[in-house]
């Protein structure tokens, strides 16, 4: 039997740990403060072209495979653990408030539309239809069937009731033992592994009311885009901003330019009791792809993995299980060996 030591208990690191378990290793995670990274902060959206940008292409398919992955990780999970995790399909609505907004949101559904996707256009009042609270000065939008979500912090739940952690920090990688290492650290991996993975800060509010909203709504306000991610409990999730900051506080600027956005969509929610607010760090890599494979024999990393952490959970932890217990799934993460920043590290 395989040990194996994995390094960050995120969202990735306990994603990893739980497949690599069911191959039959001994798997332990050390983390000082499981999922209190990023995953502690992410919006849970699984959008795999929503949130990309345009050109990504390697990266989309990824996402695509992971988003294909979901259903069965999430009935998996909840089924294993006995918890909920908050898997929803309730799509995405894209709406634009002037002609400049609906330009833009056109561009991204033409190049969904290429990507053989079917987002759906639709006028001001077909908005208002699929939500009624939406604000009713909107040039228009589309509806995107095939974005789903979930609760990070319903996932990390879930996860950590069926993987072994240990509660510490790793502080040099030799101090762990196991026939394999896997450094699953967010953004800590490039300090542990000599990674280029920088923080990215995004800032976001979570509001709270009696009704919940039907879908996921992406607003672009007069060249500002702002997220409202529903959970089933009546919470909203507001993001995000992206800063290229280290330091942690959530600001004034940040927290106004979230609710103004978030009432103009959506007037009723300035009702709502704003519940939290919250800075989190993004692991951003030079080319914003994961970097997941082997750095030498017996260890593997799996980070980086940006804006889309969540989303990549189930075919990060799919294909390092394979890396480290041999299987088809290791040539899916080809393209984002650590191998391709030649030698560059954080
Ligand atoms: C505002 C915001 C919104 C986001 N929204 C989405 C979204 O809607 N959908 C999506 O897919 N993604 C989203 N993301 C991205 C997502 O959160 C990340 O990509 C994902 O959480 C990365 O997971 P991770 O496990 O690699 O890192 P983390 O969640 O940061 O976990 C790293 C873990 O490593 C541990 N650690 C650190 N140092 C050490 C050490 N020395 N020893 C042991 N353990 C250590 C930490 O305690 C932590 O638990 C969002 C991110 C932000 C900031």
């Amino acid at each position: 039997m395989k040990t194996v030591a994995v390094v960050g208990g995120g969202v990735i690191g306990l994603s990893v740990a739980w497949r690599l378990a069911a191959r039959g290793c001994a798997v332990t995670v050390y983390d000082p403060d499981p999922g209190s990274g990023a995953s502690h902060v992410a919006a849970g959206m699984l959008a795999p072209v929503g949130e990309a940008y345009f050109g990504e292409t390697e990266l989309v398919a990824l996402m695509r495979e992971s988003a294909r992955r979901w259903p069965a990780f999430a009935a998996e999970l909840t089924e294993q653990a006995g918890l909920d995790v908050g898997y929803r399909t309730d799509g995405t609505l894209l709406v634009a408030r002037t002609d400049d907004d609906l330009a833009e949101l056109n561009r991204l559904v033409r190049w969904q539309a290429s990507l053989g996707l079917t987002p759906q256009p639709l006028r001001a009042s077909e908005l208002r239809e699929r939500e009624p609270r939406l604000v009713p000065r909107l040039r228009g939008g589309a509806f995107v069937a095939d974005d789903r979500q979930v609760d990070p912090r319903l996932v990390v739940r879930a996860l950590r009731s069926l993987v072994r952690v240990e509660a510490r920090a790793v502080t040099d990688l030799s101090t762990v033992d196991g026939d394999v290492v896997v450094v699953a650290a967010g953004c800590a991996s490039a300090a542990l592994a000599g990674l280029p993975v920088r923080p990215v800060k995004g800032q976001l509010v979570r509001l709270r009311g009696p009704v919940a909203l039907r879908a996921v709504i992406r607003g672009y306000l007069d060249g500002r885009t702002v997220y409202l991610v529903p959970r089933a409990d009546g919470e909203v999730v507001v993001g995000a901003t992206s800063e290229e900051r280290l330091d942690g506080a959530v600001t004034a600027g940040a927290v106004l330019d979230l609710l103004r956005s978030a009432v103009e969509l959506v007037p009723d929610l300035a009702e709502y009791e704003l519940t939290e607010t919250q800075a989190g760090f993004r692991p951003g890599t030079p080319d914003n792809a994961p970097i997941i494979g082997a750095l030498r024999p017996g260890l593997v990393v799996a980070t980086g993995h940006y804006r889309n952490g969540v989303l990549l959970a189930p075919v990060t932890a799919d294909a390092v299980a394979d890396l480290v217990t041999g299987g088809p799934d290791a040539d899916l993460v080809k393209p984002f060996g650590p191998d391709r920043f030649g030698g560059r590290t954080g």
